[in-house]
């Protein structure tokens, strides 16, 4: 029987690395959720959609097209059939995604894309966001909810964009995590089952090793 793993936490826990080793080990798929985000946001943004405006982003969440691989090795995401792998990570992107990821009509259209998926994964599939055991996949076989100090968080994502400030990327973590966490429809949240994973003085093999092990169990 496919296994359903969710693991879910704010930026800078190691959840990307994590889930992609994991899927990797395990013969899995991998989706991450956090790149259909930011993918449609990018799409807003390309469109000239203001993102700050709620009614002109749900107006418009129907329209592009999402495509998201699941191979863990190289996971592609296109919009429109455009390759945005590269473009979903830049500053303006992440700054705007929070706001465009609150709409209902887009966690909506997005939450299907995701089950679909995770349905067709012949063997099963790790899905890493920010509300895949309580919202998403609610019945997953495994929730692993991951959690860092601040500090530590800021210092990998600073390490991950090479030389950016890790003061300024410390605000912007801490305010995407408070948006994405007090946003009313599915916000940031360790679901009731769910194994929380404290990461702060963990290194990244031994994170992978822990949620290997529990996915085992
Ligand atoms: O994981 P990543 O940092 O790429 O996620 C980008 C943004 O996408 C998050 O800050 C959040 O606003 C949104 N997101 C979400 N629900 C998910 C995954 C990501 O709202 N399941």
């Amino acid at each position: 029987p496919a296994v359903i793993v969710a693991i879910d936490g704010p930026s800078g826990t190691g959840k990307s690395s994590t889930s992609k080793a994991v899927a990797a080990q395990l013969g899995l798929s991998y989706l991450d959720t956090g790149a259909q985000y930011r993918a449609i946001t990018w799409w807003m943004v390309t469109n000239g959609i203001d993102t700050d405006d709620p009614h002109a982003v749900a107006a418009a969440a129907g329209k592009p097209e999402i495509l998201s691989g699941t191979d863990p090795a190289g996971p592609a995401i296109t919009v429109d059939g455009v390759d945005v792998a590269g473009p979903i990570r830049t500053q303006e992107v992440t700054a705007r995604v929070s706001a465009v990821s609150a709409v209902p009509e887009v966690r909506t259209r997005i939450t299907e894309l995701q089950r679909t998926i995770a349905a067709g994964a012949p063997r099963g599939i790790v899905v890493e966001g920010r509300d895949i055991g309580t919202t998403v996949l609610p019945d997953a076989d495994l929730k692993i909810f991951l959690t860092a100090s601040a500090e530590a968080r800021a210092a990998r994502r600073s390490g991950e964009l090479k030389g950016a400030d890790v003061h300024a990327t410390r605000e912007a973590l801490i305010k995407r995590d408070a948006a994405d966490s007090s946003r009313r429809t599915s916000p940031l949240a360790k679901a009731g089952d769910a194994v929380e994973v404290d990461t702060t003085d963990l290194t990244l093999a031994q994170v992978i090793e822990c949620v290997v092990t529990l996915v085992e169990e």
